[in-house]
């Protein structure tokens, strides 16, 4: 049994975004997009990984939502809208970003973001320092993606991606309260890609402009609003560190005032400390009755909830919590990502949650002959009925073992030759690097019992 004194933790804050992007194209989670036209800037494809990660990232969600909840609701609605919704919602008009343009070297900066800007001539210095430097006053940009229906580009023909998937839920509220037998409190969820198109994109998947939203309404009786808000600052909270985000990583930032959007009485964001500083991971927002009331005067239909016992109505206020999924994984991954050396030899490791790893348990014989492989397949077959796992006998053994360890598999199990005699395998840890030696009878029930025990991270014990 090899126990955790062979470890040594090299540095606790080992990881940059540079080596985010880095392990995430050569283990295949995230490559840039249309890499071989020369790339789209802040475009990204999801690769086997990255996408097992996001779905496990998402699931965690949904879960969260509908499976541990009676109050709430799923929904997936379309991404193009009648173009009224955007009227209604307030984008058309005010879903604008400041853009300057520089003369000399011609690029777009955000005016809010200047000082987190490279000029294009001199990157050590902030747009508008040098003296080439001509920038124009700053004009509002509107960020969303027009597009048209239809084969004829005619009056009426133009519609938007949606920049955020709530609006969606608003649209259907109707059809929630006359289907789904709730009412107030109660939620409606949902998940999905949403479309800005941002004037600087930027920080690998932090800031692209297609992502995925994890977005949820919850209507209130207008007096209970205050309480629900803090409940849901509460679990959206508890939701990362649960999932194993190290807490002094993660805080609530409640907006000031003169950042309230003008129908907000309150919304704090999660934050995260990224390599690039205190960044927002997740909105959440009080937000009155504002978009059911716009939606109502809008398509003249009544958006509303009516007591049939007392036969009071109101117009529900909504909390939202809207958080990205694309950012919660790169929070996880930066959260994950460390380096350390077993027996003098570095090993970069992705300490992931067990439950969000996108491979739950490797299967590895020691050698490829002597009916190794066979059994390992045979355990492989086994044990994916249980959780994802792989198959892997290309390579020595302490390669296969850094790949998974990078790919952040929490499990692997090798078959050797005494597993031939006596059906017991080798169970590895890795973040204890803990071996067991165990039956593969008992494989998948141990795998899933570990699999539902609390986990924190390891490196807050660095
Ligand atoms: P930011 O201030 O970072 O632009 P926001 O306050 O405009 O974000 P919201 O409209 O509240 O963002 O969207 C909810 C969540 O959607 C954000 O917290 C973030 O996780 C995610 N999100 C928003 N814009 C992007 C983007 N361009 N790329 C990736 N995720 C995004």
């Amino acid at each position: 049994m090899r126990g955790a004194d062979s470890i040594r933790v090299v540095a606790d804050d080992a990881v940059t975004m540079d080596k985010i992007v880095s392990l995430c194209k050569r283990r295949g989670f995230v490559f840039p997009s249309s890499e071989i036209y020369g790339g789209l800037g802040s475009s990204y494809d999801y690769g086997h990984y990255g996408v097992l990660l996001k779905n496990n990232v998402k699931g965690r969600w949904w879960r969260s939502m509908l499976q541990e909840r009676d109050d709430i609701v799923a929904l997936d609605s379309a991404i193009i809208q009648h173009p009224r919704t955007w009227l209604a919602s307030g984008h058309l008009a005010g879903f604008t970003d400041p853009l300057v343009d520089c003369r000399t070297c011609k690029l777009r900066f955000r005016a809010d973001h200047i000082d987190q800007s490279a000029c294009g001539r001199k990157p050590s210095k902030h747009p508008g320092e040098t003296p080439d430097c001509d920038l124009t006053e700053a004009r509002d940009f509107n960020l969303m993606f027009e597009t048209t229906v239809g084969p004829v580009k005619e009056e009426g023909s133009t519609v938007y991606l949606r920049p955020e998937t709530a609006q969606g839920i608003f649209l259907n509220f109707k059809n929630y309260l006359q289907f789904s037998r709730k009412k107030p409190p109660f939620g409606i969820a949902q998940i999905g890609k949403s479309f800005r198109n941002e004037i600087t994109p930027g920080n690998f998947i932090f800031r692209t402009r297609e992502f995925e939203q994890m977005e949820m309404e919850y209507f209130v009786p207008p007096d209970e609003a205050q309480r629900w808000f803090e409940h849901w600052l509460d679990q959206r909270l508890n939701w990362y560190l649960d999932l194993g985000i190290r807490p002094d990583h993660l805080r609530l930032r409640a907006h000031d005032a003169d950042e309230l959007s003008h129908y907000s009485s309150g919304t704090s964001d999660v934050e995260y400390l990224f390599p690039i500083g205190w960044s927002e991971l997740e909105g959440i927002a009080n937000r009155g009755n504002f978009d059911l009331t716009q939606h109502a005067e809008y398509s003249g239909q009544k958006l509303e909830y009516v007591d049939t016992a007392t036969k009071e109505r109101y117009v529900p206020h909504v909390i939202e919590p809207a958080a990205g999924a694309d950012r919660a994984m790169l929070a996880f991954l930066v959260d994950a990502y460390d380096e350390d050396e077993i027996g003098g030899e570095p090993r970069t490791v992705l300490r992931l949650h067990p439950v969000l790893a996108p491979v739950k348990v490797a299967v590895l014989p020691l050698v490829r002959k002597d009916g190794q492989p066979e059994l390992a397949h045979e355990v492989y077959r086994t044990l994916r009925d249980h959780v994802q796992a792989e198959y892997d006998e290309g390579g020595a053994i302490g390669r296969r073992y850094r790949r998974q360890d990078e790919i952040g598999t929490p499990w692997a199990v090798t078959i050797d030759h005494q597993s031939l005699e006596d059906r017991t395998v080798t169970l590895r840890d890795r973040d204890s690097l803990e071996q067991i030696r165990i039956a593969i009878d008992e494989l998948g029930e141990e795998v899933e019992r570990r699999l539902r025990e609390p986990w924190t991270s390891p490196k807050l014990n660095a």
